[in-house]
C-alpha cells in the first residue's frame, strides 16, 4: 500500500484566509483542492508539501456568475462545469473537455482551478517511488538526467489538462490572489513550456476565478485523443473557437493544441483562418499548418509518429464540428461518449 507523507493540514473559510497561510508557510507549502492528482502524486513521492492548505471549504472559489461573459470559481467542480446550462449552450468546447476528464467519480471531486494547475506528466515519472529509484530517479523529482531527451536540459513532461486548452482557445482570463493582492492574466500566460517550472503562479498565489468573455457570435468545439473512451489523460487535446459573419466568412479563430508540450501551444488560427470560409480545402490547409506547431515526445501513451500524424485530423475534426457538420458519428467512435 502506498502511504501518504507526513504533513501539515489547513483549512480556511475564505480566501483572505487561505493566502495568509500559505504566505504563512512559505514555497514549502501546497494548495489541495479535490485532491485527485495531488493525493496520488504525494503517495508516489512526486510532491511532498510539509503542509497542505485545502481550498475545499472556501464558498468564494465556487461561485458562477453572469457579466459581460462568464466567470467560474477555481473551486467549482468538473461536475459542477459540466452541468452549467451557460457552459453547456455558450461555451461547448469547454463543456466537451470537463466532461471528458477522467471519470464521473473524478469529476465530483476534482475541480476546475486543479485541472488549470494539473502537474505536467511523462512516462518516467508517473510511477512509484520505488519503479523511479530502479532507474536513479530523472530530473523533474530526485535525479539529474531527464531519460526522454539525455541531452535536454529541461524536462519535458507533457501538459494534460483537458480544460487548459479549451479556455485559452475561449479566450479564458485568470485571477490570482495572494496575501500581496490579486492579478489578472490571459490564461495562456499562466504556463510555460517547462515540464517542472510549468506554471508562472508564485507558490503564495492561489487561482481564484477563470474569466471567459462574451461568447455571442463564437462556435467551439474541444476533440480529445486517449487510448481508452472510459477514462484517460490526453495524449492530444485540439480546441477551436470561431467567430463567424452571418453568410460563413470568419472574423476571428483560435486553435489550441493541449498534450503535445509542456504547456498548451497557441496556433495562430485567426491569422490563417480570418476572412476566409470553412471550406473543406480550407480546413485542410489550416489543419496541416497547425499541426506543424505539434512536437510530441516520446514519453505518453500511444506511438509517437502516429499520435504526431493524427494531429490534422483532430484539428480538421474541430473545425468541421464549428462549421456545423454533424459529427456525432465520429465522436462516436473517437470518444465513444457523445458531446
Ligand atoms: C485516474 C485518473 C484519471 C484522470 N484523467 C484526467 C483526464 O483525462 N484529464 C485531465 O485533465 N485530468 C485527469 N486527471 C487529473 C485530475 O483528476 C483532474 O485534472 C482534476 O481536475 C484535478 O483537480 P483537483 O481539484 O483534484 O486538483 P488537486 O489534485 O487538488 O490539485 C492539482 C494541482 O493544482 C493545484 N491547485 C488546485 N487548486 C488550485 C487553486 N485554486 N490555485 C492554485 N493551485 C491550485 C494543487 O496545488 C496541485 O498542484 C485524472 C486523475 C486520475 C486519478
Ligand atoms: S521529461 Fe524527463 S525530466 Fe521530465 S519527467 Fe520525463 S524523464 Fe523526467
Amino acid at each position: 500500500m502506498m502511504r501518504l507523507p507526513w504533513f501539515r493540514w489547513h483549512a480556511p473559510r475564505s480566501v483572505a484566509e487561505a493566502a495568509k497561510i500559505l504566505a504563512g508557510e512559505g514555497p514549502q507549502a501546497m494548495l489541495i483542492a479535490g485532491g485527485t492528482d495531488l493525493v496520488p502524486n504525494m503517495k508516489r513521492r512526486h510532491q511532498e508539501p510539509a503542509a497542505l492548505v485545502a481550498l475545499r471549504g472556501v464558498e468564494g472559489l465556487k461561485k458562477i456568475a453572469n457579466g459581460a461573459g462568464l466567470t467560474l470559481g477555481a473551486g467549482l467542480t468538473l461536475t459542477e462545469v459540466v452541468e452549467a446550462r451557460q457552459v453547456r449552450e455558450h461555451y461547448g468546447a469547454l463543456y466537451q473537455a470537463a466532461a471528458q476528464v477522467a471519470t464521473p467519480h473524478l469529476r465530483n471531486m476534482g475541480t476546475l482551478g486543479g485541472n488549470v494547475c494539473l502537474d505536467t506528466r511523462c512516462t518516467y515519472y508517473n510511477q512509484s517511488y520505488e519503479w523511479r529509484r530502479a532507474i536513479d530517479f530523472c530530473m523533474k523529482k530526485d535525479g539529474a538526467t531527464c531519460w526522454v531527451a539525455t541531452a535536454s536540459k529541461r524536462c519535458v513532461a507533457v501538459s494534460s489538462t483537458d480544460t487548459a486548452p479549451a479556455l485559452i482557445a475561449l479566450g479564458a482570463k485568470v485571477r490570482l490572489a495572494s496575501a500581496g493582492g490579486a492579478r489578472e492574466l490571459d490564461l495562456a500566460d499562466l504556463y510555460n513550456n517547462d515540464g517542472m517550472a510549468y506554471l508562472t503562479r508564485r507558490p503564495d498565489e492561489i487561482l481564484t476565478e477563470i474569466v471567459l468573455p462574451p461568447a455571442a457570435g463564437w462556435k467551439s468545439a474541444y476533440w480529445k485523443l486517449r487510448r481508452r473512451g472510459a477514462f484517460d489523460f490526453p495524449v492530444l487535446g485540439v480546441a477551436a473557437a470561431v467567430r463567424a459573419a452571418p453568410d460563413g466568412t470568419v472574423e476571428d479563430a483560435r486553435i489550441v493544441l493541449g498534450a503535445v508540450a509542456s504547456r498548451p501551444i497557441v496556433a495562430k488560427a485567426g491569422e490563417l483562418l480570418a476572412g476566409k470560409r470553412l471550406t473543406d480545402d480550407v480546413i485542410e490547409e489550416v489543419a496541416a499548418k497547425v499541426a506543424s506547431r505539434a512536437k510530441p515526445m516520446d514519453n505518453t501513451d500511444l506511438e509517437i509518429y502516429w499520435r504526431k500524424e493524427v494531429v490534422p485530423a483532430f484539428v480538421g475534426y474541430a473545425l468541421r464540428e464549428v462549421r456545423g457538420d454533424d459529427m456525432r458519428a465520429t465522436r462516436m467512435r473517437i470518444a465513444r461518449q457523445a458531446l
